[in-house]
Formats: C-alpha cells, sequence, structure tokens
C-alpha cells in the first residue's frame, strides 16, 4: 500500500515538473492572446509586453527594434489580410500568433509574428516587412509528373505555398514554390536531382550526410528510398527541403508549382493538390 502510494506521489511530481505550472490554451484563447499583444504593441501598453518577454536582453531589443521600424517606416495599420494561430511542433507548451497586414507606408505587406505560453511568458515577438515575391509565369502550372510526398510518415508543412505569407523560398526565381518539411524527430548540403524527363526536376535538400542511397545516373522508381532526412547545408534543425523547377541545375531554372498525388493532409484524403503551411500530410 505504501509502494503505491509512493509511485502516485512520483507521478504526480514528476507530471508537474514537467508541466511547469503552464496549462493548456483552446484556439480562442490562442488568437485572444496574439491580439492582447498585437494591442500592447501598437498602443501605449509596451510595457506590459516587455514584462512578458522572456529574453530579457535580445528579446526585448527585438521588440523595441520592431517597434522603431513600425514608427519610422511602415507607418500605420490599415489592414489585418490575414491570421493564423496554432501549436508549436517542438514544444508542446508553446502557441503561436502570426498576422499579415497591410501599412500606411509599407509596400510589402507586414509579419508579425509571437510565440507564447498560457503563463505569458513570450518567447519570440517581431514586426517586419516581407520582402517581395520573384515574378513567375507559372501560377496556373499544373504538375506533369505523377509525384508522391517525398517521405514516409506524417510530416508537418513548415513552408508551402504561392505567395509569400505562407512560404518564405517565393522570393526566389528557382525556389519559388519550395516546401520545407518538418518531422518531430530530432535528426549538412546534400542534394540530389531527379530528371523526370518531361522538362520537370526535382530537387531535394538538406539529407542526413552518408544516408544518400543512389548515385548519379541511377534510374528512380516512385517509393525508393533515397536518403534520410537531416540538417546538412544551410538548415537550422532537421528538415526537408523539395521544390521542382524546369532545369536540372541547382540555384538556376525557374520553379514550378507542385501538386502531390494521393496524400492526407490534416486527415482529409486529397487524390491531387498542394500542401499547406500548417497542415500535417502523409501519402496513403
Ligand atoms: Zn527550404
Amino acid at each position: 500500500m505504501t509502494r503505491f502510494v509512493a509511485l502516485l506521489f512520483m507521478l504526480f511530481v514528476s507530471n508537474f515538473a514537467d508541466e511547469k505550472g503552464v496549462g493548456i490554451l483552446s484556439t480562442p484563447e490562442i488568437l485572444a492572446r496574439g491580439h492582447k499583444y498585437a494591442a500592447w504593441f501598437y498602443s501605449d501598453g509596451l510595457d506590459s509586453l516587455l514584462q512578458c518577454v522572456v529574453d530579457k536582453k535580445q528579446g526585448i531589443q527585438n521588440v523595441r527594434e520592431s517597434r522603431r521600424r513600425v514608427e519610422s517606416q511602415f507607418g500605420r495599420e490599415t489592414e489585418v489580410l490575414n491570421e493564423l494561430t496554432g501549436k508549436s511542433i517542438l514544444n508542446s507548451h508553446r502557441y503561436y500568433y502570426v498576422r499579415h497586414s497591410r501599412f500606411s507606408k509599407a509596400k510589402q505587406p507586414v509579419k508579425m509574428e509571437s510565440s507564447f505560453d498560457s503563463a505569458d511568458n513570450i518567447f519570440q515577438f517581431s514586426v517586419e516587412m516581407l520582402p517581395g515575391e520573384a515574378p513567375t509565369r507559372f501560377l496556373n502550372y499544373r504538375t506533369k509528373t505523377e509525384l508522391r510526398l517525398p517521405f514516409n510518415g506524417q510530416w508537418y508543412v513548415a513552408a508551402g505555398g504561392l505567395n509569400i505569407y505562407a512560404n518564405h523560398h517565393a522570393v526566389s526565381t528557382d525556389q519559388r514554390f519550395a516546401y520545407d518539411f518538418l518531422i518531430k524527430k530530432d535528426g549538412f548540403t546534400f542534394q540530389i536531382v531527379i530528371d523526370h524527363g518531361n522538362g520537370e526536376f526535382s530537387i531535394l535538400a538538406h539529407l542526413k550526410r552518408g544516408s544518400i542511397a543512389v548515385k548519379a545516373g541511377d534510374t528512380v522508381e516512385i517509393g525508393q528510398f533515397l536518403g534520410l532526412c537531416g540538417n546538412s547545408g544551410h538548415a537550422a534543425q532537421a528538415h526537408l527541403h523539395y521544390h521542382l523547377q524546369n532545369s536540372p541545375v541547382i540555384f538556376a531554372g525557374e520553379g514550378l508549382p507542385i501538386q502531390f498525388q494521393s496524400y492526407v493532409a490534416d486527415g482529409r484524403e486529397i487524390e491531387k493538390g498542394a500542401p499547406l503551411w500548417s497542415q500535417c500530410v502523409m501519402n496513403y
């Protein structure tokens, strides 16, 4: 009996230590927090915001710099274009709020991004103007190759889509429609180029050093193992970069929109379509 009680107590303690007193927020609550921080930032609540910023040096400096940028370059917020909320996939107690807006003096949309927990600890807060999208003549292009998602299991779409809001790659001509896929698992540049034989070339990057199972000139089939995901090259964390372009030369050519066949996005079966930023996707 004593042992039973002790065990329960330990479980309780370890759970409690895990949670660090941080609770769960619902989607409307995440949105409300995002709005509260935005209101503090734009009105005279900057001190309240700074008090919640966890990183008292760099974090506070970033908020102050954002505020200076807004005052000196962007003017006032005239229209909210879209808002996105969610739970961090790397830390289940953290949430994010992203908002794109038009400003009176800014040429491009402005992105506000914050990351926080239920106890009003703010881990990140920034406001910056988005770069312009690379011009493309392929916006309505339909992929010729029958593409499957280039991985096994369920992955998170960390970046992907037609516009700069959802896809940071949209600034560059060759990676205009590229995807970054992230897996909830810990994992230098390893690239492989696949020629589909119809003017379409697949580029996969950040594969794990030494894991590439094919060599130049090999013919590959749908579903064939190519290599393991890693963080080779220009990547802060393990993820898979994938894009389609009209040239076999890396960093050259023009990016093409990508539709994949037969996949599941957030639990819904898609016969042919383009995964969207923040979805969880897998082949079926
Ligand atoms: Zn990428």
